[in-house]
This record gives C-alpha cells, structure tokens and sequence, in this order.
C-alpha cells in the first residue's frame, strides 16, 4: 500500500525518533509499504519519519543503479546507530522525497559506521563508503529529525525559503501523493 508521505513543515520530520521493539505491530507490512512508497515517488531511501511514524526505521534500494557495486544493495535499517564517520568530505546533489523539486549540493564525509538490525532483527555492524554512505547519511539524519536542508548556509536557506513555504503549503505539484502540514490545518 502507497502511503502519504509527510512534506517539509511537519514537525514529525523535526523529531529524533524512538527505537522500535521485537514486537512492533505489522512491521513487514509496514517495510513492504514503504518499499512500495519509495519506488513510487521514484526515490531510493525513505525513512518512517517521512511517513508520518517517529521511529527509527529507513529503508534504501540502491539495486536500480547502474553500477556493479550497488547491484544487491536493498536493505532495511531498524534501530540504527551511526558509530562513526570519516575520510575526507565531498560535495553530492541530493534530494529529499519530503522537499520536492529542491536539490542541493550537500557536503558529507566519505564512510559512515553504522549498527542496525536487519528486517529479520539480525544485528549488524558495518562501514559504507561513497553513494552508499551518503544514501544512509541522509536516511539517518531523518530518523535524528534533521534534513538535508540544514547543511546548507544560512543564505542559501534564506535564498530557498520561499520555496520551502509553498512546499510547507502545498502549493506544488508532486507526482506521488503527500500531507502537507499548512494545508491539513484548514478546515
Ligand atoms: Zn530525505
């Protein structure tokens, strides 16, 4: 099932979101739905948050890219810690399912060590580098309540700020569907 996902202004996108337990009510539902979600909005990470669900869950299929590196790389994040991250920064154009139509380049470190469990609650350690670090970056800093947005300087903030509002509004035209927080206040 395709959900709403929640657009920039909500403040469930601004929560660091909370663990989730072994018993977590429908959770292979919920990964499938929001796998389904993504691939629909032609996105290749979406986190819980971006579904209006404060918990620390994001999802990532990378498999659709052309590059033998990337091939099998589908994965589920539950309960994520990012342990550590380094090697030297570099700059990448990125985008944001909940901010369409802004892209920006956003400078992250090169590797990223993360703990996660598996969608079958397998724990895991590991170092990602490149496009795949950079997926997960942003996938985790929703589930810390940040976006990509706030790396940006305060005057290319300023600059985009109106468009940011219309998008808070949802004056825009997406092609999946979405909850804005401004428009939901009406009656
Ligand atoms: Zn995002």
């Amino acid at each position: 099932m395709k959900l709403p996902i929640v657009a920039y202004g909500d403040p469930v996108l601004r929560k660091k979101a909370v663990e989730l337990t072994k018993d977590y009510p429908n959770l292979s539902e919920l990964i499938a739905n929001m796998f389904e979600t993504m691939y629909n909005a032609s996105g290749v990470g979406i986190a819980a948050p971006q579904i209006g669900l404060s918990v620390r869950l994001f999802v990532i299929d990378l498999s659709e890219k052309d590059e033998p590196d990337l091939k099998n790389f589908k994965k589920v994040f539950i309960n994520a810690q990012v342990l550590n991250e380094e090697g030297e920064k570099w700059d990448f154009n990125e985008g944001c399912l909940s901010i369409p139509d802004i892209r920006e380049d956003i400078s992250r470190t090169q590797k990223v060590t993360i703990s996660y469990f598996d969608e079958d609650w397998k724990q895991h350690t590991e170092t990602f580098s490149g496009f795949k670090a950079r997926v997960i970056q942003h996938e985790y800093d929703h589930i810390e309540g940040k976006l990509f947005t706030d790396k940006l300087s305060p005057l290319r903030r300023a600059m985009l700020k109106r468009k940011l509002d219309s998008i808070s509004k949802g004056m825009i035209k997406v092609e999946y569907k979405m909850k804005f927080p401004a428009a939901s206040k009406k009656r």
